[in-house]
């Protein structure tokens, strides 16, 4: 018996650790150069800085237990009073904060409680913002230039969402990401803030240390050997068409019939079962010709539903730090040196982070539009975007001074994530489906689990994260290893 893995992400590391305790048989399949996937530390003076996952989610679960045993907990945190908004070139006044700060906290709990509401829960989380938003506009007495500002701070509210939730916030951006039909029409719904869950009351996000998702990932490769990861083996099609149904004989479909595997450089495998743990993303975009026969029509619906978006971090490198220690985040608003209305990818860059560690490093958070945009430029343009971008916005605040160099990985061109990861779009409340399940379900024959589907999209409470993507793993090769005990 042995069982192909296709990835070797965090759901497929797990997936093979357990196959590796029990002893099964199996191969991990990984079409890049190295593992990983969507954790994707590169080294950076004495650490490593993250394109993918940075945080941990929840406590009770192995990614946190791997991080507290391993020292990667960080002892700083962000400061949440170091927060600092520039709108339209200048600070917000402390009077204006705090009357903002008060509507957002309330709208946040409004917003947690309509998600559990069936009679909302459908709803568009961008547009159920504005509906409190006008209210609250309505209800306070502002000048025209206090509005002006109160609705750049719903911009960055709404994209504070964008951020978390990968999911573009507004209607401008996807109409003007046209060219990229899977991003098109899956924006954020209300439900997510009552299925996602960490196990705890209120979630909390653990904060690594310089060595962070490096180690976790070291430590999840640390269980599979190596010479069972191939990599560079891009998996091009999974034919499980020779495996028919029995009425009498499971034995027979278990040794008689197989699942041949197709890489892109033209040599096959056989398989008695397969996990696919490609990102939501791929199978958008490859399901159909990934899969012989094709995928169940329920299947191929909820992954055509679902939404999985675009974010993407933006490493700057300064020679020395412009910012003020007391910073732990600029968020920027407004359109300062700006003629017009169209939409820019400057409109995107709004918020800017120092790294807790590289003191000299600015993050910059991009969601919406932005990494489509990010993707057509090179580091020289969007390294001119950039500085042009930060000093217009601060020049009354900050000096900003120039970027020596950019990192960068852009997730929605890296073609075998095709994107961030995923949430439940609104065609998936609409569809009053559990999409999750449907994705998760595996191609059964004769109870036989011939395809099994892990990754962070297919964790009912925890999709989008590490922990999701792992537990799941874990599960669809206890799945498997389940069912041939049991023949
Ligand atoms: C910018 C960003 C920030 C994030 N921040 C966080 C965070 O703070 N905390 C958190 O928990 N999560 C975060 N995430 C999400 C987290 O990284 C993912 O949920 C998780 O890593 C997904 O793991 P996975 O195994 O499901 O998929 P992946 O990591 O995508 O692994 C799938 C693997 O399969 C391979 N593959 C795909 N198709 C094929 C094929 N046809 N043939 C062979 N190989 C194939 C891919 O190359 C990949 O290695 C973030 C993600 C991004 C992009």
């Amino acid at each position: 018996m042995s069982v192909a893995i296709i990835g070797a992400g965090a759901a497929g590391l797990r997936a093979a650790q357990h196959l590796e305790e029990l002893g099964i048989s199996y191969t991990v399949l990984e079409g890049s150069n190295r593992i990983g996937g969507r954790i994707y530390p590169f080294s950076y003076q004495n650490g490593f800085l993250q394109y993918g996952a940075e945080y941990v989610n929840g406590v009770d679960n192995e990614i946190y237990k791997i991080a507290k045993k391993n020292g990667l907990l960080s002892e700083t945190e962000i400061d949440e009073d170091g927060y600092e908004t520039v709108v339209n070139g200048k600070e917000v006044n402390d009077k204006l904060y705090e009357i903002w700060d008060k509507f957002e906290s309330s709208t946040n709990e409004k917003l947690e409680r309509d998600g559990a509401n069936k009679k909302l829960s459908y709803q568009n989380v961008s547009q159920r913002i504005d509906f409190y938003f006008d209210a609250f506009i309505k209800a306070q007495k502002f000048t025209q230039s206090e509005k002006t500002i109160m609705e750049n701070m719903n911009v960055l509210f709404k994209n504070q969402f964008q951020l978390e939730w990968s999911s573009p916030a507004n209607d401008v951006c996807f109409l003007t990401m046209r060219i990229d039909i899977i991003y098109q029409i899956f924006q954020l719904c209300l439900k997510n803030f009552d299925i996602w869950d960490s196990g705890m009351d209120v979630d909390v996000e653990a904060t690594l240390n310089q060595n962070g998702f490096k180690s976790i990932l070291d430590e999840l490769a640390s269980k599979v050997p190596q010479n069972k990861i191939k990599l560079s083996s891009k998996v091009v099609n999974i034919d499980y068409s020779g495996i028919q149904p029995s009425t009498y004989n499971f034995q027979f479909v278990l040794s008689g019939s197989k699942v041949k595997v197709l890489l892109s450089n033209d040599q096959s495998f056989l398989f008695d079962s397969v996990i696919v743990t490609s990102s939501l993303g791929y199978l958008k975009q490859n399901k159909n010709t990934m899969f012989t026969p094709a995928l169940p029509a329920q299947k191929s619906a909820a992954i055509d539903r679902f939404g999985f978006g675009s974010n993407m971090k933006v490493f700057l490198e300064y020679a020395q730090p412009w910012w003020p220690r007391r910073m732990s985040t600029v968020q920027i608003s407004g359109r300062v040196g700006k003629v017009g209305t169209a939409p820019s990818l400057e409109d995107d860059l709004m918020v800017f982070q120092p790294s807790l560690w590289a003191k000299n490093v600015l993050v910059a958070w991009v969601a919406g539009n932005g990494p489509k945009e990010i993707s057509k430029l090179s580091d020289s343009q969007l390294i001119a975007v950039l500085n042009n971008h930060l000093t217009t916005q601060l020049k009354d605040v900050y000096s900003v001074t120039k970027i020596q160099r950019i990192y960068r990985h852009n997730w929605i061109s890296d073609e075998f994530s095709l994107g961030s990861y995923s949430y439940i779009s609104n065609k998936t409340c609409q569809s009053n489906t559990d999409d999750i399940k449907l994705m998760r379900d595996p191609v059964l024959i004769n109870r036989r689990p011939v395809i099994c589907f892990a990754g962070e999209h297919t964790d009912s409470e925890m999709y989008q994260t590490v922990v999701g993507a792992a537990r799941s793993g874990l599960q669809e090769a206890d799945r498997i290893a389940k069912y041939y005990s049991s023949i």
